[in-house]
């Protein structure tokens, strides 16, 4: 990172970073959007987790909230390679400083961390007094779509961003780390608003797989807020008791469909106000 800070300067690497997260979010929500939405969605209509596809309108506040929330990432990213710069973070530029297997460790820590992280933030921003101010660009979308992924307001933006000036403080990273990171965790996240349950019916029963969150529970945690914190595993939301109580039941009962799914009303923006925001 710091290589690049001093070829290009600290304007040319924010237009660098800005324009990898605008690719990134068009490759992953885009094409996820393309084949699932366009191609196959006449196919999968029985597995539409709300019965119907959120509106238009919907869809462009989505996008517009997460080109603005990559400034804010970009900032985030100039942050730590002037951090790294300065010695004031472990951000390291060789591989055999630490070696391989390190790397592959530390890519394993980066994601454990930010799933607490997510989890314990989350919670934070869904107190009354920060769900307004911080939480409810994100919650206009009570049916998201794939381009909710990063549809933050810039508080909210803040909050998600720290998780790499956090992990870069208490252990080595390599940029390598970051990427395969980045990739594991926009996956995970255009998955979660992607609407469609397309995880197995036998997912949640499998003692080697019902660790992991699916879909319907993050889909779930749109719906009724108060429930379902966790991003990737269901560790936390088990622990402190916060699994929505028929998430299993729900999942088992779309995962298992076969047919066309009746319609279920969404709720309108307008009834969200602070108030469904759960107390931590
Ligand atoms: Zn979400
Ligand atoms: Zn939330």
């Amino acid at each position: 990172m710091s290589e690049l800070l001093s070829k290009v300067g600290y304007g040319g690497f924010f237009g660098i970073v800005w324009g990898a997260l605008l690719l990134r979010y068009v490759l992953f929500a885009g094409l996820t959007f393309w084949i699932v939405w366009i191609l196959l969605g006449k196919k999968l209509s029985h597995k539409l987790i709300q019965g119907k596809k959120p509106d238009k309108k919907k869809i462009l506040h989505e996008i517009r909230y997460s080109l603005l929330t990559f400034f804010v990432f970009a900032l985030s990213g100039i942050f730590v390679a002037w951090s790294q710069v300065n010695g004031y973070n472990l951000v390291y530029d060789r591989v055999s400083d630490y070696g391989v297997p390190y790397l592959l460790l530390s890519v394993v820590m980066l994601i454990l961390l930010h799933d607490t992280y997510f989890y314990w933030t989350h919670r934070m921003m869904h107190h009354k007094s920060l769900f307004k101010h911080f939480h409810l660009v994100h919650h206009r979308s009570t049916n998201p779509s794939p381009w909710a992924a990063f549809s933050f307001h810039p508080l909210e933006a803040i909050v998600e961003a720290g998780i790499i000036p956090l992990a870069s403080v208490i252990f080595p990273l390599h940029q390598t780390a970051m990427f395969v990171f980045f990739l594991y965790m926009t996956s995970l996240n255009v998955l979660g608003h992607l609407s469609y349950e397309l995880f197995p019916s036998w997912f949640l029963k499998s003692p080697f797989t019902n660790w992991h969150n699916t879909t319907t529970h993050h889909n779930l945690h749109h719906r009724f807020f108060n429930c379902n914190y966790s991003l990737y595993f269901n560790f936390w939301d088990k622990v402190m008791g916060t699994n929505h109580e028929k998430y299993k039941q729900t999942f088992e009962e779309i995962s298992s469909r076969s047919s066309s799914y009746e319609e279920i009303g969404e709720v309108t923006a307008a009834e969200i106000t602070s108030k469904d925001a759960a107390a931590v």
